[in-house]
Parts: structure tokens; sequence; C-alpha cells
């Protein structure tokens, strides 16, 4: 397969129909790590067409479930043979560590193994008593047919595959497309699905942008669902383009998630040093390009000038850098213009008050790195408290009593994350009850399990991944109702 060959449709390889190709940046020095294919309409309709032969033919959607559980676990188990290619191949192309390219491939690991147990643990129909013994009636879960997978370039594997294991899971087949920015290592896991023995056209990927090739796979008519991982203003076109054809739609999309420190939670040393470390991990990791990072922070006031300036003190001592660069803790953001949106950002909060108490610059040099930044004094009228910037930007507001601390939490129009630090149980527990948002951590920050679902309130999406819930949302419901004795009605009299 030659490297422009990124295209897979119908179990082969090929370039983009019109010969279209795109340059693939490494964002620690803009260089070429590579050049793929540049998909448009003609090869989104080829891709759709053999995954709509796939599932209606088959053989993948009645493969029996034991099969279909072996067939992920040997994507797993390749997953791990490769672990340092591929933990290698998304540390360059995402600009993140390498120690961060290595937990995601696990990560991938474990949602693969996850969504094969999980099928084959099922039960399978339930049956339902329809108060007749000549009545049998059963509920069974169906695959909801061809899926159009739609994944952003913050995560690329990762969310890939809390979307391909459940999909194929469920006796799905799919086409996806990965974002155009960083397209590699989906194309890597698309060869391992091959070559675990995945039937030809079960799986498609085109390579290329949002519009044409995610647009068309929205609104086309032989897509049953759609499952999409990005931005709100991208989400809310996919399920425009999805609505002519009432396509099942499931979105995962932004946050602005709040940290929310109680002065209780640091009256030890040892409890100051551990919310101080995690702020930074819930702010910074990954340049802060993470849907749950804990870009607001929100402390107690009397806890302010103590934390924030131990903050940006650690803040300011974060080691920027190429993420395979041994000793790195942030890599660069992922493009020019992400850095250009984090840059402007700051300057809107500088003009509107902010306090600049660390980083707020891109280092000398080539890439697209910025400098881990604080900013005290923030408050809801600046738009970087309110819109996500997706760079390692953390804004620092405060509050008095605990009501006021939920308010402020709440007072986003997403709801995908946050986090609450207290010593008092009873309290953290009643505060992470009354945040509207899809994931709460206690004393902690950013973990998240396969077993456990993900997904937003409000502006932060529709459904859910991981979990039972992110499997159903690959199924159609159906209810049996079989009559073992049927019998005229004479409902009509003729
Ligand atoms: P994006 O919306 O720009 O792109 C996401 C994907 O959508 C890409 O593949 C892109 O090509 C495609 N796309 C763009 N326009 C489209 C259109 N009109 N129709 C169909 N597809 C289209 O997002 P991004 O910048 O790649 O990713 C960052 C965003 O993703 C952030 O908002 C982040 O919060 C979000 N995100 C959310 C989660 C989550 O679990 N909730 C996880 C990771 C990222």
């Amino acid at each position: 397969m030659s490297e422009q060959h990124t295209i897979h449709v119908g179990g082969a390889w090929r370039a983009a129909a019109s010969g279209a190709t795109r340059d693939i940046l490494d964002p620690a020095d803009a260089t070429t790590l590579a050049v793929v294919a540049e998909g448009g309409a003609e090869d989104t309709d080829a891709a759709i067409a053999a995954a709509r032969t796939a599932f209606d033919e088959g053989p993948w959607p009645r493969t029996p479930v034991a099969e279909r559980a072996a067939l992920l676990r040997r994507v797993a188990d390749l997953l791990q043979r490769d672990r340092e290619e591929i933990g290698l191949l998304e540390s360059r192309d995402a600009g993140k560590t390498l120690e961060e390219g290595r937990v995601d491939v696990d990560c991938v690991t474990d949602a693969f193994r996850y969504f094969a147990d999980l099928v084959m643990n099922e039960s399978g129909g339930r049956v339902v008593d329809a108060g007749s013994p000549d009545i049998h009636s059963v509920v069974v879960h169906e695959p909801v047919g061809v899926c159009a997978l739609i994944t952003p370039w913050n995560y690329p594997l990762l969310q890939a595959s809390w979307k391909i294991a459940p999909a194929l899971a469920a006796g799905n087949t799919f086409v996806i497309k990965p974002s155009e920015i960083t397209p590699l290592t989906t194309v890597a896991l698309m060869r391992l699905l091959a070559e675990a023995g995945l039937p030809a056209g079960a799986g498609n990927l085109v390579t290329g942008a949002g519009d044409p090739v995610g647009a068309r796979m929205s609104e086309h008519p032989d897509v049953d669902l759609v499952s999409f991982t990005g931005g709100l203003l991208s989400g809310t076109k996919v399920m425009r383009a999805a609505a002519d054809t009432v396509k099942k739609v499931a979105l995962e999309l932004g946050g602005k998630n709040p940290n929310v420190v109680f002065a209780d939670a640091c009256a030890t040393d040892e409890g100051f040093d551990t919310a101080v470390d995690q702020a930074l991990n819930a702010a910074f990791i990954h340049s802060g390009q993470v849907c749950s990072a804990g870009s607001r922070l929100i402390i107690e006031e009397s806890l302010r000038e103590r934390f924030v300036a131990e903050l940006a003190r650690r803040a300011e001592k974060i080691r920027i850098g190429r993420g395979t660069d041994k000793g790195v803790e942030c890599g660069p953001l992922v493009s020019a213009q992400q850095l250009a949106r984090t840059e402007e950002y700051v300057s809107s909060a500088l003009a509107e008050g902010a306090v600049l108490r660390a980083g707020g610059e891109r280092p000398d040099g080539p890439g697209y790195f910025y400098r881990p930044t604080v900013l005290d004094r923030c408050h809801r009228g600046m738009r970087v408290v309110r819109e996500e910037v997706f760079g390692p930007v953390l804004t620092v507001e405060t509050f008095r009593t605990e009501d006021e601390a939920v308010a402020l939490a709440n007072d986003t129009e997403y709801g995908l994350a946050g986090g609450v630090w207290s010593a008092d149980a009873g309290r953290a527990r009643r505060v992470a009850g009354r945040l509207r948002h899809g994931t709460v951590w206690i004393n902690d920050f950013h973990p998240y399990l396969p077993q456990a679902e993900w997904g937003g309130f409000g502006k932060s999406g529709i459904g859910r991944e991981l979990g039972p819930a992110g499997l159903a949302e690959y199924r159609e419901t159906k209810h049996v109702y079989q009559n073992l004795a049927p019998r005229p009605v004479r409902w009509f009299a003729g």
C-alpha cells in the first residue's frame, strides 16, 4: 500500500478518485509527516455502498456473537503487539507526549476487550409476559445497519475505538472518517481490523475533509446512524444533515468543565499539594486539548491567593517540547489554527480584565507551541470563561458559599464533566449530585472507565459512549409477538 492509498473500501486500499492528496503536518515543527488521500463525495459514496452491501448481504451482521467478540479480542492483541509503533504515530500526529500515545493505545485495547466481554455476557432477548400462555412475546436487539463514524483530532484512535468496537460488537457495518488533521492511527487501526479478519466491506475508511466527506456521510440515505465526536458547530451541522433521512444521531461535543475546590480540601499540606497538582493535570494535559479539560478553576475565595500563586509557579515549570523528546510534559497544539485561536482567547480575556499569572505567550522557535497559561480574576462575562478554548488556558473564578459554587459550575451551556474537591464527603456528594454534567469526579480529575458511560448534558451532546448505553446506541430494539393459537378477532362483522 502506498502512503497515499489511505481510503479503504470493500476490503481494498485505494487513492482518492480525484487523485487529490493532503499533507499531514508534524505540529512540533510544521514539516510534512505523511501524505494521505484526500477523499471526496465519490469515495464516500463508494464506501457507504460497500458498507450497505456488507450489512444487507452479510456475513458480519449474522456472524455468531462469539466470533464477533473473538475478532475484537484479536484486534486488542494486535494493538498491544504494535503498541510502540502506534503510540509513536499518535504522539507525532497529534503532538502528544510519547507516554500519552502509549496510554491511548492501552485505553483503545481496553475498549475492544470491554465490548467483546459485554456482548458475550449478555443474556439475549427479554421475554415479556403478555398475560396468556398462547402468546410468546420477546424483545430483541438488532444492529442498526450502516454506521457513519466521524472523529476529532485530539484523541484520534481513542475516539475511533469508542465507536468502532461497539458498532462491530453489535453487528453493524461502518464507514469512518477521521479528522483530516490526524488520520494516521485510524489508518493503522483499519489495517489491524483487516489483519484480524474483518470481512471486506464491514469496515470502511475515507480520509478527507469534514465537508464534503463528513457532510455526505451525515445526509446519505443509505446510512442508518451517524455517531459524531467533535465541536459544537460541526455537531449541529451533522444533526441538521441527518434530519431529512431521520437517522439515529449520537453527538459527543465540547465542554467547558468546572473544577470546584473547597478550602477544606487544602487544610493539610498534602491536600493542598494534591489539589494543585490535579488542577494542573485537569487543565494542561495534552496542552488542554481535551474535551473534559478542567479549564475553569472555581475556588473558595479564602484559598484563592495561596492556590493560584502555587499553581502559576508550577505551570511556569511545565516542560513543553516535541512529544517524543525525553522529559517533555506538554506537546504543541495540533495546528496553526488552534494556536491562533488560543492566542485570540487570551488577548480577549486580558482586554476584558483578566490578570495573567503564568504563560500567555508562545515560546520562540518552530511548531505550534503555547505556554500553559493561568488567568486570574475571571468572571462569566468573559468569552474565555464561556467558550471552549481547547488550548492550555486555565481561568480562575471564586465563590464564598456552596450554593454559589454550584451555580457557577452549572453556569455553562455545556455539561460534559466537572470535578469537586472537598475533605467533607457529605458536601462533596451533595455538590456532585447538583452538578449538571455527564461525569463528576470527587477528589480526582480525568479518569474514565470503559464500563461507565461517557457523554454530556446540554450542548455537550446526545447519547452516551462506553458502558452498556454505549453499546445500545448501535442497536435497534424489536418486539416480536407470537400468537401460538391464532383465532379470528371478529372486530368486523362481515
Ligand atoms: P471538529 O468539529 O472541527 O471536527 C470533528 C470532525 O468532524 C472532523 O473529522 C471533521 O472533519 C468533521 N467535520 C467538520 N465539519 C463537518 C460537517 N459539516 N459534517 C460532518 N463532519 C464534519 O472538531 P475538532 O476540532 O476535530 O475536535 C475538537 C472538538 O471535539 C472539541 O470541541 C472537543 O471538545 C470535541 N471532543 C469531544 C469529545 C467528547 O467525548 N465529548 C471528545 C473529543 C473531542
